[in-house]
């Protein structure tokens, strides 16, 4: 008899473990503060049951429903799951390792253990979901560490995954080794009537989207030159919406951000050189623009910089003025630091940064929930706190509407209705 009371316990315990491991605990969440994606509320409440969030509004108009698992936070902050727009999960800081000696003496095996860390420290530090923009060099390694997640088998957000991403022969890195060798590059090199191939190629391997190099460094001195002409740009496009997918752009010369938005891009990344004339292309044809400020700020630092002892190197204040014209032109400003280039979890310094070049933290907040959500077309689903949507929640001790830096300070983290990190 005792054996099988034992036995029982320990089968209910199996699954009320698998229950709220799948997410179908209920909770009523309450804070003085909820930011559901577009504004900020106080004194709601939300119901989370199963994986989707099933009411939110103010707390006096809702009741505990019976058996719910009552989550209270007294000055804090419930967000939407945040959204990180432009990762490399397979990357680590350039300073710990340079990029070149990553893509071309590490093993993908030996990155991807890495990568499953740094998958887990972005869902820890309250993202969500990312967006992942090339494996640099790693194959289709992004493809299995989103399966490794969706399956449970390791912790991390919600991928969508470009895989090895496209670029013009003879314009991408790793350089400057011997010619007998045959250097595996950091993305696929394609060019005119062989890009439609490839593009089917990287999808049928499970592509999210395309992610192209409309430039790069290969100016006569190394300076950012468009690589694809507009119809390459224009064709990779169109195999690629005829997918159900999206191109995206990397593209930092006002020559390659105009082709590519002309092309069909439905999102710019970096885009250090934009000026009023591209901004407001980007703006009629409702391209979002990642800023990537965190990226150049920290590989400034790599090559020296000492900031706030020396003055911006030219790479930072260009990012300073095509963000303040982004903004003054209306361009949709998503959130998106280029993560890997600096520490996974470190993802809140991208947002301080925006603050720190003139954006309000309210706005900056909805960048990273509401605004990548739809940039990333997610927005059925995820980015707002509202009756339907996904159970995706971060919770933050303090008010990141005022203080963005309050992303630091993380509570809680929700993933579809399975709470993966509670503090006290
Ligand atoms: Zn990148």
């Amino acid at each position: 008899m005792l054996y099988c009371t034992s036995k029982y316990t320990l089968l209910f315990a199996i699954i009320f473990i698998a229950m709220s491991a799948y997410g179908q605990t209920t909770y009523y969440i309450t804070a003085p503060r909820v930011f559901d994606g577009n504004q900020l509320h106080e004194n709601w409440a939300l119901i989370v049951k199963a994986d989707k969030i099933i009411a939110a509004g103010p707390a006096t108009e809702m009741s505990t429903p019976a058996g719910a698992t009552k989550i209270n936070y007294p000055n804090a902050t419930i967000t939407p799951g945040l959204i990180e727009g432009h990762s490399h999960m397979l990357l680590y800081p350039y300073n710990i390792k340079e990029w070149d000696l990553q893509v071309a003496k590490e093993t993908d095996e030996y990155r991807t253990i890495r990568a499953t860390i740094h998958a887990k420290n972005t869902l820890l530090a309250g993202f969500t979901t990312a967006r992942d923009l090339g494996s640099e060099g790693a194959g289709y390694a992004d493809v299995a560490l989103k399966k490794s997640i969706e399956d449970n088998i390791i912790i991390g957000p919600r991928l969508l995954v470009a895989g090895r991403a496209i670029v013009a022969t003879g314009s991408y890195g790793p350089k400057g080794y011997d010619l007998d060798n045959q250097i595996m590059l950091g993305a696929e090199a394609a060019d005119g009537m062989d890009l439609p191939r490839v593009v089917r190629d990287q999808i049928g391997k499970g592509a999210d989207l395309i992610k192209v190099y409309a430039d790069y460094r290969w100016g006569p001195n190394d300076e950012a030159r468009p690589t694809f002409t507009l119809d390459e740009l224009k064709l990779v496009n169109e195999i690629t919406l005829s997918s159900g997918r999206v191109m995206v752009c990397h593209a930092k010369t006002k020559e390659a951000i105009r082709r590519a938005v002309l092309a069909g891009a439905t999102t710019i990344e970096h885009g250090d050189d934009l000026d009023a004339s591209t901004a407001q292309l980007m703006k009629q044809y409702g391209v979002v623009y990642i800023p990537t400020l965190a990226a150049t700020e920290s590989t400034s630092q790599y090559k020296g910089w000492k900031k706030g002892v020396e003055p911006e190197p030219e790479a930072v204040q260009n990012k300073r003025r095509a963000f303040k014209i982004a903004i003054g032109e209306g361009v949709i400003i998503g959130m998106g630091g280029d993560v890997g280039v600096f520490a996974h979890g470190n993802n809140v310094l991208e947002m301080e940064l925006m603050v720190n070049y003139g954006m309000k933290p309210i706005d900056v907040l909805k960048a990273a929930t509401s605004i990548n959500a739809k940039a990333f077309q997610l927005d059925t689903a995820f980015g707002k706190i509202e009756k339907g949507m996904k159970a995706d929640i971060a919770i933050f001790s303090g008010d990141p509407s005022k203080n963005i830096s309050d992303c630091r300070n993380v509570l809680l983290v929700m993933k579809d209705g399975v709470i993966y990190r509670q503090e006290k």
